[in-house]
């Protein structure tokens, strides 16, 4: 798309907003009415397009795709009165008469870049949000996750209000780099660290406020007390949720040394009666999303001792469940995200040398702890900074509207979820509104302050 087809599309936005329409609270409930009628209407068309991008089981489809931004949307139906209310708050008394109020502005025009790992939820979850604020917006999503992002282009065109939506779903990083040269009141973006960077950098240029959502190396740190039979099927639940393409997921573990071995043993066994003997033929182990990450992930395989895995067939698109011993801590797999099904384990004797480790790197998104111990878990707790924590499970954080989600350091700016996703995408605005009857005028604060020297 050209320059100034995007010239046209953001100023039909702005003229949109300008209208005042998405200020309605009608409005608002009807696009948000149409998103759930969009979900519902179509769940076995957005399942097959997924099962076609990332060759899912329909299980997991459902939970992540279809249920999340189902009950994101209730939850801002259900609550959208009182989160737009007026709030009135407290005026001191040189102020009084007056009163003061809290405003729920919209912000504007909002730019929402979302990624192909979760293609649905991570494109209509901000924008759920920005519908409820009362925003107009432009909806990448990314052109990785293709089935989708055709389906989503021509749902939301049909299901939303075409004159305060604009949607998108071919363009690559030069569109991106379009995008960026306008001005728009808010950009949630949801990707790598190095494209945040990047769109952040371009923010600055307008002073546009952003939420960067992004990556990178969540640990997961396994005490000796636990029961180890356990941890293993949820962790390697986790780390095989979507092949392991999850930006929360487990990124590497760091063991007790005295149950590596047992933990090992254990992983084989859960692997098992997750997927059979054949886990490339079971419906229930999902697809990497393109041959080009299938093949930079094979060739992490060579950067520690296989303990089990190892098998890539890029064609297929396939990674085997692969756990790798010892790695090189400078090698690709120690480095950069793994975001596939490949999981390297470190170990440690001493709790300090494992906390150690992991702040020595940039703050995780997530970080999780199996430990029955609760001065463990406390000293994790202190002794470290991630978006979240979980102790003694995996991912499910993320389903809880309730929580903040969202990075801090290099894994993000901001966070949402339920409320949070309207309050980011909403300008709370301070209004005093004073009184016009002339003999409540108190004559303290005007000139010449020499009446008032011996009040100083
Ligand atoms: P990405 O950053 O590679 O791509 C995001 C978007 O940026 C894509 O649409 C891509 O076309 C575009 N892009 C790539 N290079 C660009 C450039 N130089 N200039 C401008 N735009 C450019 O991310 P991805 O591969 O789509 O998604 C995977 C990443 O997203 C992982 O790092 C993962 O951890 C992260 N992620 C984070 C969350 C979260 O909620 N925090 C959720 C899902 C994924």
């Amino acid at each position: 798309m050209s320059n100034q087809n995007l010239a046209t599309i953001t100023q039909n936005l702005r003229k949109a907003f300008l209208s005042q329409k998405t200020r309605k609270l009608d409005w608002r409930y009807s696009q948000l009415k149409a998103i759930k009628k969009l979900i519902t209407e179509n769940k076995e068309q957005i399942t097959a397009a997924v099962k076609k991008d990332l060759g899912k089981h329909d299980f997991e489809i459902h939970q992540t795709e279809i249920v999340m931004p189902q009950t994101e949307c209730e939850e801002a139906m259900s609550h959208l009165e009182s989160w737009t209310k007026t709030e009135k708050v407290y005026t001191p008394i040189p102020l009084k008469p007056a009163s003061s109020h809290i405003i729920k502005d919209p912000l504007g025009v909002v730019l929402i870049i979302s990624p192909w790992n979760y293609p649905v939820n991570l494109a209509l979850v901000p924008l759920i949000g920005a519908i409820s604020a009362g925003n107009c917006a432009l909806l990448k999503v990314s052109r990785h996750s293709y089935n989708v992002g055709e389906l989503l282009y021509k749902l939301c065109t049909k299901y939303l209000d075409p004159e305060c939506f604009a949607f998108d779903f071919e363009g690559g990083a030069q569109y991106i780099t379009d995008l960026l040269e306008f001005k728009w009141d808010h950009i949630f973006f949801t990707g790598s660290v190095n494209v945040g960077r990047i769109v952040y950098q371009a923010a600055a240029k307008f002073l546009t406020p952003v939420t960067l959502e992004l990556g990178g190396k969540n640990p997961c740190i396994i005490d000796k007390d636990v029961d180890i039979a356990f941890a293993a099927k949820r962790i390697m639940w986790g780390k095989c949720w979507n092949a392991g393409q999850t930006c929360i997921g487990l990124d590497y573990l760091i063991v007790h040394k005295s149950v590596v071995a047992k933990l090992v043993d254990e992983f084989k066994v859960v692997l098992k009666e997750f997927y059979g003997d054949d886990i490339k033929a079971s419906s229930s182990y999902a697809r990497v999303i393109s041959k080009q990450h299938t093949e930079r992930l094979s060739k992490l395989f060579s950067n520690g001792e296989v303990v089990i895995g190892g098998e890539a067939d890029v064609e297929s698109r396939y990674i085997s469940p692969t756990v790798i011993l010892n790695p090189d801590m400078d090698s690709p797999l120690m480095q950069d995200e793994i975001f596939g099904p490949v999981l390297p384990i470190l170990t440690y004797e001493n709790i300090d040398d494992a906390l150690a480790l992991i702040q020595s790197r940039p703050h995780a998104l997530t970080l999780y702890l199996f430990s029955r111990d609760q001065k463990i878990q406390d000293q994790v707790l202190v002794g470290t900074q991630s978006g979240s924590v979980m102790l003694n499970d995996v991912l499910l954080h993320f389903t809880n509207p309730a929580l903040p989600f969202g990075g801090v350091g290099d894994s993000g700016i901001g966070s949402y979820h339920g409320r949070l996703t309207f309050d980011l995408f909403t300008h709370r605005r301070a209004l005093v509104q004073s009184t016009t009857k002339k003999f409540l005028d108190l004559p303290f604060r005007y000139p010449p302050y020499t009446q008032f020297a011996d009040k100083v």
